[in-house]
């Protein structure tokens, strides 16, 4: 992965490559990045330019053979960790390394614009907690204690590092706080407050600065060439600089699709439900379809729909208080969003995406997720009335 090559603001890239040829690059570096974001194609590409036989004032060459073998994700100074769990393949003692072939080939697969929903997806093991375990790290302390193969630098990429198993994190104190020369350490995470204090303290922070919608859009148009300009400038508005919903939008992603149509028949029969219209208008029995299919999908859909309604039920607010201008809605949200306008009071919306995000608290720590869905709905239908 080559700098030029990967979709990120290049004043950053610019800094990044200022840092190294001047020297001050800090050996532990924290990219702290969003939804959707190339960080992990920076950090590779930073990782190629520090091992590059011969590289420019502006990238590493791609042609040396330690270009080549970073190209691959196999550079044997190259170290990646991730969230890892048991898997049908590997039943017992799961660590980065036994899971490294099916991690290369994802990242390929998406071009680098990856994010832990999808890897857990890819795992099939999205009902587990995953982790970058204890094994992980003994593995990065022993590789720390050799000397590098090629006699380079040695990186070591912890993606997902908000994964860190909280009893696993102490032993890289010491190795981030006094390195051994020529390593770097990249730890990549979109949720800095779920890592210790004391990770965080001894690592140089890199923020990954949002696309613009214009950037986003083109580069749509690039990979989606049937898209009209129009279209890729809709999807960069509501993707706010998300590449992976960009191109989930863009491939027309069915999900979203289900998760207005439950929104809207969750949301009606609540409403019919609180005035006490009649039973055909409750449509108990609906609701009763919806939570059933949602409670059959994985725990990240289940998170992801609730998500999307936490979404909805803050459009909603916005187009009551008149902040109109900064919906970012497709045009089939708009139409939900204008049907529900007015019909419950500021209050209750509030209080509705307060249950919501403790419905989505209470999926994530393996709740009965249908019992928690036939909740939510009684509990948005008594802060309706
Ligand atoms: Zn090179």
């Amino acid at each position: 992965m080559q700098f030029k090559d990967v979709f990120i603001d290049q004043n950053l890239k610019n800094k990044l490559l200022e840092l190294v040829q001047t020297g001050r690059i800090a050996h532990a570096q924290f990219f702290l990045t969003h939804p959707g974001s190339h960080a992990l194609a920076l950090a590779i590409a930073l990782g190629q330019y520090l091992c590059c036989e011969n590289p420019s004032d502006e990238d590493s060459c791609g042609e040396c053979p330690s270009c080549k073998q970073y190209a691959n994700l196999a550079h044997p100074d190259l170290h990646l960790y991730f969230p890892n769990c048991i898997t049908e393949n590997i039943k017992k003692d799961p660590e980065s390394s036994k899971l490294a072939n099916e991690f290369r080939n994802f990242v390929f697969k998406h071009n680098f614009f990856v994010n832990i929903n999808s890897w857990l997806n890819e795992l099939k093991g999205e009902n587990k907690q995953p982790s970058i375990n204890i094994r992980d790290c003994s593995n990065i302390l022993y590789y720390n204690s050799m000397r590098s193969f090629q006699n380079g630098y040695k990186v070591y990429i912890l993606w997902g590092a908000d994964k860190l198993y909280r009893d696993a994190a102490p032993k890289l104190l010491k190795t981030l706080e006094e390195p051994e020369e020529k390593s770097l350490f990249i730890l990549i995470s979109e949720e800095p407050d779920k890592i210790l204090n004391t990770i965080l303290s001894r690592t140089q922070l890199i923020k990954i600065t949002r696309l613009s919608d214009s950037s986003i859009s083109s580069n749509l148009l690039k990979d989606f060439p049937e898209l009209t300009e129009q279209e890729a400038n809709d999807i960069a508005i509501i993707a706010n600089g998300d590449y992976i919903k960009a191109s989930q939008l863009a491939s027309n992603n069915e999900d979203e699709t289900d998760f207005l149509e439950y929104f809207e028949q969750f949301f009606d029969s609540i409403f019919a439900f609180a005035h006490r219209l009649s039973l055909h208008e409750i449509n108990y029995n609906g609701i009763t379809e919806i939570i059933s299919s949602i409670s059959a999908q994985g725990r990240e859909y289940q998170k992801q729909f609730l998500a999307f309604s936490l979404k909805m039920l803050r459009n909603i607010l916005l187009s009551n208080t008149n902040n109109k201008e900064i919906l970012k809605v497709t045009h089939k949200e708009q139409y939900v969003l204008d049907k529900f306008n007015g019909k419950f009071q500021l209050k209750q919306v509030s209080q509705m995406y307060e249950l919501c995000n403790k419905a989505i608290y209470h999926i994530t720590r393996y709740g009965n997720v249908s019992l928690i869905l036939t909740d939510l709905y009684f509990q948005l239908a008594k802060v309706s009335v």
